[in-house]
Order: C-alpha cells, then sequence, then structure tokens
C-alpha cells in the first residue's frame, strides 16, 4: 500500500482514478490544481504522485520541476494528451520517471505505478539496506554499487542479483512479484536485453547459496514471487 498524490483538473477523471486506486488499496489525497498540489506536498510525505500536465493555476511542467527541487526522489507518472508529444519530452525531461498518455486503460495506469513505486524502493532512492538474520550476521547492501557484506564477509553480486536482493531486503517478509523483479531490471542499461521469466530462477538459486549458512533464506511463493524471511520466523 501506498500514499498517493492525484493531481488532475478533470473531475470525473480525478474521481474516477481515485477510486480506483482506493480499491487496489493504497490511500490517496487528490489535488484539482498545482497550487493546490503544492500546498498539499509541503503539509504531507507521499510515495508517489499521478501528475496530469494540463492543469489550472499552475502547470504539470511547473509542479513538477517544482517537486524535483524539493523532493528529488518522489516518483511522478505524468498523464499527457494524445497528441502532445512536446509535452511528454518536456515532462520526461523535467524528471517524470514515467508517462501515460490520455485516453489510458486503468489496469495499465495500475501496472505502471506498481512498477514505479517498486523501483523507487530500491537502495538508489533511499530504501533501508541492512537485515538482521537470526544468526547475528547482518546482511547489509551498498545502496549504489553491486556490493554486499554478511557480517564482516564481502559477497560478490553482478548487478541483477544485487538488484534482486535489494527488492527483497526492502520488502523483508513480504513477496515481491516476479513481475516486479522484471520490470526493475528491464529498466537497468547495465546488463542490457530483455530478460526471460525463467533466468529469475537461476539468479534466485544463485543467491540462496551466496545466503547459505546467513539464517536467512528465500522463499518461493507459488505462483506469486519469492520473499526474503529469517529463520526465526
Ligand atoms: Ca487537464
Amino acid at each position: 500500500m501506498a500514499h498517493l498524490l492525484i493531481v488532475e483538473d478533470d473531475e470525473l477523471l480525478r474521481d474516477g482514478l481515485c477510486a480506483q486506486l482506493v480499491h487496489a488499496g493504497h490511500s490517496v489525497s487528490s489535488a484539482s490544481d498545482g497550487a493546490q498540489a503544492q500546498t498539499l506536498l509541503e503539509a504531507t510525505r507521499f510515495d508517489g504522485v499521478v501528475l496530469d500536465l494540463g492543469l489550472p493555476v499552475v502547470d504539470g511542467i511547473a509542479v513538477l520541476q517544482w517537486i524535483r527541487q524539493r523532493l528529488a526522489a518522489l516518483p511522478v507518472l505524468i498523464l499527457t494528451a494524445r497528441d502532445g508529444v512536446d509535452d511528454r519530452v518536456q515532462g520526461l525531461n523535467a524528471g517524470a520517471d514515467d508517462y501515460l498518455t490520455k485516453p489510458f486503460e486503468m489496469a495499465e495506469l495500475l501496472a505502471r505505478l506498481q512498477a514505479m513505486l517498486r523501483r523507487s524502493r530500491l537502495p538508489a532512492f533511499g530504501g533501508s539496506l541492512e537485515v538482521q538474520s537470526t544468526h547475528n550476521r547482518s546482511l547489509r547492501l551498498d545502496p549504489v554499487l553491486p556490493l554486499g557484506w554478511l557480517g564482516e564477509e564481502a559477497m560478490e553480486l553482478t548487478h541483477r542479483e544485487w538488484s534482486l536482493l535489494s527488492l527483497l531486503v526492502n520488502n523483508m517478509g513480504q513477496v515481491v512479484g516476479r513481475e516486479d523483479v522484471l520490470s526493475v531490471w528491464q529498466t537497468e542499461p547495465q546488463e542490457g536485453g530483455t530478460v526471460a521469466s525463467n533466468a529469475l530462477e537461476v539468479y534466485v538459486h544463485r543467491l540462496r547459496r551466496k545466503l547459505t549458512d546467513s539464517g536467512l533464506n528465500i522463499r518461493n511463493v507459488r505462483g506469486l514471487g519469492y520473499m526474503l524471511e529469517s529463520d526465526a520466523e
């Protein structure tokens, strides 16, 4: 569950978005113009923003620039008009994390938001990076480089192993979906190319070996994904 801000001046669309996102389990606040959005952003901590670019009072691009100056890591998905290619480019240049062109399918918005929120939980965006195992050896990950430590011992990790393990650590005790891992991998230029979904098992297998005797285990949650858990539970 995330706390989201919806900024959209079209009342029908705004209400529809809010209802769907609440239905999807998120808590939602909304604003109908840019100034109202800024007031809410100053008062409350949000996990993500859906921002229409065509807004009254203060337009979407100005709100986006304002967000980037103050809340550098806050994920923002922009909504643009179908023919608004310039808007889209301008929005991405101003620091939007993703965009959708109107009209869009609600299912697509939900999927993109989910992927955006998962990415934002990666350590590079300030997520937590350390978990304690029962054996009193903590697992720590470098926030930027593909490095990890089990107690005092360094772990050798490829970039993909590191981002998979980061997702698991940041969501310790919760299921990380297969699709979430694949969508994070696809946004990373380091190892390039598309990832076959059966490659995920290979990476999980390698990480399990690296976590041998650590007191931490990657559990396969059938049909859903993977979960990092400690032996203690
Ligand atoms: Ca609008």
